[in-house]
């Protein structure tokens, strides 16, 4: 016979009251397919400001398999996918997107991997049906983190995926403050296997992701993960000094063949500016990663809980 498992879903939730109600009944359609597992949802409200709160209070009253956390204000999806995955017990754990683009019935088909001894199950999505001003950002940004970072990133695999206890204590046992998810998921490893499904247009709402957030994104995705760019400031001022050199030895070389003459305005404006566009590039990839070191060091929480269902549940108890 089959083994039981606990599974765990969680939802990080910013605005998305319009989704909420349609999700749950996806999952719940979901886990009727899992008759033999135990399912929980834990919904991690990520400061929003509309009902989003109010619909998971709801939820949690209603339906025992839901619970829910609130946080303080805004903390970003990164804390959000934190919170939910320090908060479940779970043998497995699902992370999944609240605005139904991560299909609930897949489900079933990542359990089965699981039980087939898989530590990873990552549902891998067909970007065709993407836009194409957010497919070519993309996919340049997936190639230049692969040939930049240590880490092997898939392009359109996300934060959709079921990972094991193992897993997700491995994910726990790293602190750092600045988490870039996509890349730690293939930094612990583990046996992972792929799982295609094709891209779904937002169901509700809007993304929250506007080019400059995205652009952010790719910049913390190629710094937080080592310490090539400085590598490649080095190379930069390497070969701006040989240049230089080559330079030089011309000028001295034509001033001595054909005698000295000043002119040279517009080369040497054009060498001051390049070489201060170059080091205030290179500074500012140096003042990065002292940002980072900066806010590590703080060592901050990465999120505040204002309410959760089990606060709220003692208090109801406590006005009882
Ligand atoms: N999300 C969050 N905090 C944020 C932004 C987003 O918890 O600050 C959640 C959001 O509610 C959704 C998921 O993260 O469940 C993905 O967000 P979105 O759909 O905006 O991103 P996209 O699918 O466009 O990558
Ligand atoms: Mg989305």
């Amino acid at each position: 016979m089959e083994e039981r498992v606990r599974l765990s879903i969680v939802v990080p939730c910013y605005n998305e009251e319009p989704s909420i109600a349609a999700l749950h009944a996806a999952l719940t359609t979901a886990a009727t397919a899992l008759p033999d597992d135990e399912v929980e949802i834990l919904f991690v409200d990520d400061g929003s400001t509309d009902g989003t709160l109010a619909a998971l209070r709801d939820l949690a009253t209603r339906d025992p398999a839901v619970r829910y956390i609130s946080f303080s204000r805004n903390f970003g999806k990164e804390a959000a996918m934190l919170a939910g995955l320090q908060r479940t017990q779970g043998d497995a754990v699902v992370l999944l997107d609240a605005d139904l683009q991560h299909p609930p019935h897949l489900l079933p088909q990542m359990v089965a991997l699981y039980k087939q001894g898989y530590d990873q199950v990552v549902a891998v999505r067909d970007r065709s049906g993407e836009p194409t001003l957010r497919r070519i950002p993309a996919r340049l940004f997936y190639r230049a983190v692969n040939r930049w970072v240590d880490v092997r990133l898939h392009d359109g695999a996300g934060d959709f995926r079921l990972l094991s206890r193992e897993v997700v204590e491995a994910l726990l046992a790293l602190p750092e403050y600045h988490r870039f998810s996509k890349g730690l998921f293939s930094w612990v490893g583990f046996d992972t296997i792929s799982l295609p499904f094709p891209h779904e247009p937002r169901q509700a709402g809007t993304s929250t992701w506007s080019f400059g957030k995205l652009f952010n994104y790719a910049l913390d995705g190629l710094l937080s993960f080592n310490h090539k760019p400085l590598r490649l400031v080095v190379y930069v001022g390497l070969l701006q000094t040989l240049i230089a050199l080559g330079y030089a030895i011309w000028v001295v070389v034509k001033a001595a063949v054909e005698g000295v003459d000043m002119p040279g305005y517009a080369t040497l404006i054009s060498a001051v500016i390049g070489m201060g566009g170059v080091q205030l590039m290179v500074l500012g990839v140096i003042g990065e990663y002292i940002g980072r070191i900066y806010h590590e060091s703080k060592r901050r929480p990465h999120f505040l809980i204002r309410e959760s269902d089990s606060t709220r549940q003692a208090g109801r108890d406590r006005a009882a």
